[in-house]
C-alpha cells in the first residue's frame, strides 16, 4: 500500500464520527448500514441509518464509480483525459464535469486565482500523479506556469476549449461534488440521518437517529495521528485541506505538499497547514477549502467575507487556531494550540 493510501487510511481511521455502530440489518433505525469504497485515489466510508440504506448505498457507490470514471486526470476514458488531449480542440463533456469546470471558474475568479485546476501540469512535475516525486528546476516549472491561468478555459454549455499546452485536474474539488451527490441520492431514498468520509472530507445528512448533532473530528496538521478538535453538525460538510494529506520530504529534508501556490508554482506556503471549511455545499466546500490554503493569511479575510454561511477554521504555521464565530458554540478544541474566534464581515 502506497504511502498516500496509508496515510489516508489512519486519517479515516482518526476521524472520530462517534455515531452508532454497524451492521448488515436495518430493521432498527438506529442501525447504520456501512459501506466501505475505495475510489478517486480515497478510501470512502459510507453510513446510512433507516429501511432504505442499503439500496441507496448501492446506488451511491455506482454514482462514486460513474464519477471517478468522469473526472479522474489519469483515466483515458475520462472527460478529463479527453480535454487533455483536445489538442487546442472543443470536447464534448457530461453534465457532471460542465457543472464542476464552472464552479471552478467561479472560485478561481472568487479567490483571485488561488484555486486553479490548470496547474496540473506543475503538479506532474513535482511526482504528486505518478508517486515519483522531485524538485523540480526553477526554470522548468517556469515554463510549466507560462501555461496556467483557469482564464483560458472557454465552458460553453457543455462542451470545453483549453489551450493546446493546457491540461486541467479537478482533485481539488471532485470529493466535495462526490459527497453532495450522495446526499442527493440518499434523500431521493428517503434516507434522512447519513454520514460519509471521502477521505479528510465528511459529509452529514440530517442529525444522528437520537436527533442529536454529528460530532466531527478534525486532525491535528502537527500530528496528524491525533485530532485536533471536534465540531458538531447536522447537514453540513466539513472539508479539510492540509499539507499532511500528501507529502514527501525532498533530499533537502524539507516537506513538499500537493497544494501548490499558482504564483510560483511551489507547495503553498502562506500561513497556513490546514484550512477546514464547513457548510451546505460540500462542493464549495472543497474549492474553498484548497484555495484558502494557497491564499494563506494574507489573503483569506477578503474571501471568506464572499461566503457569509460558512464556517472556517484555519491552523496558522505558528500554531494557533482561528475559527468562525458561526462555529463558536459548536467548536470544542481539544488541542494544546489556542483559539481564537475570528469575524467573517
Ligand atoms: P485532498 O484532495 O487531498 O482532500 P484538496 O481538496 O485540497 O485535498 O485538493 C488537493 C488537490 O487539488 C491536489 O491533489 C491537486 O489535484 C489539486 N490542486 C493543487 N493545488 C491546486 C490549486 N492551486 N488549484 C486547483 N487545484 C489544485
Ligand atoms: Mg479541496
Amino acid at each position: 500500500m502506497s504511502l498516500r493510501k496509508n496515510l489516508v487510511f489512519t486519517a479515516i481511521a482518526a476521524i472520530s464520527i462517534f455515531c452508532g455502530c454497524a451492521d448488515k440489518t436495518n430493521n432498527d433505525k438506529n442501525i447504520a448500514v456501512t459501506r466501505d469504497v475505495f475510489a478517486m485515489d480515497t478510501y470512502m466510508e459510507l453510513k446510512a441509518y433507516g429501511k432504505n440504506a442499503g439500496p441507496a448505498l448501492e446506488k451511491a457507490e455506482k454514482r462514486i464509480h460513474e464519477l471517478e470514471n468522469e473526472l479522474s486526470a489519469t483515466s483515458d476514458q475520462s472527460d478529463i483525459w479527453k480535454i487533455n488531449h483536445s489538442c487546442g480542440k472543443e470536447t464534448a463533456v457530461s453534465d457532471d464535469t460542465a457543472v464542476l469546470i464552472d464552479k471552478a471558474l467561479e472560485i478561481g475568479e472568487s479567490t483571485n486565482g488561488a484555486l486553479d485546476i490548470t496547474i496540473f501540469p506543475v503538479l506532474k512535475e513535482w511526482g504528486f500523479t505518478t508517486q515519483k516525486y522531485h524538485i523540480p528546476e526553477e526554470y522548468k516549472l517556469e515554463s510549466l506556469l507560462e501555461n496556467v491561468d483557469y482564464r483560458q478555459i472557454k465552458l460553453n454549455d457543455k462542451t470545453v476549449f483549453i489551450p493546446e499546452n493546457a491540461e486541467i485536474d479537478l482533485g481539488a474539488l471532485a470529493k466535495g461534488y462526490t459527497g453532495d451527490e450522495i446526499m442527493k441520492i440518499f434523500k431521493s431514498h428517503d434516507v434522512d440521518s447519513a454520514i460519509v468520509s471521502l477521505g479528510g472530507n465528511v459529509q452529514t445528512l440530517g442529525s444522528k437517529p437520537d436527533g442529536s448533532d454529528w460530532k466531527v473530528a478534525v486532525r491535528d496538521p502537527f500530528s496528524p495521528e491525533k485530532d485536533m478538535c471536534v465540531v458538531e453538525i447536522s447537514d453540513k460538510a466539513v472539508i479539510t485541506s492540509g499539507n499532511y494529506e500528501r507529502f514527501f520530504t525532498g533530499d533537502d529534508g524539507e516537506r513538499y505538499w500537493h497544494i501548490i501556490d499558482p504564483a510560483d508554482g511551489y507547495p503553498a506556503e502562506n500561513g497556513f497547514v490546514s484550512v477546514t471549511v464547513i457548510g451546505e455545499n460540500g462542493l464549495n466546500c472543497d474549492c474553498l477549502s484548497t484555495a484558502l490554503f494557497v491564499a494563506g493569511l494574507g489573503g483569506y479575510k477578503e474571501i471568506i467575507k464572499g461566503y457569509q454561511g460558512y464556517d472556517f477554521i484555519f491552523v496558522t504555521d505558528d500554531e494557533r487556531i482561528l475559527y468562525t464565530g458561526g462555529i463558536k458554540d459548536k467548536f470544542q478544541n481539544i488541542s494544546s494550540m489556542t483559539a481564537e474566534v475570528i469575524n467573517n464581515d
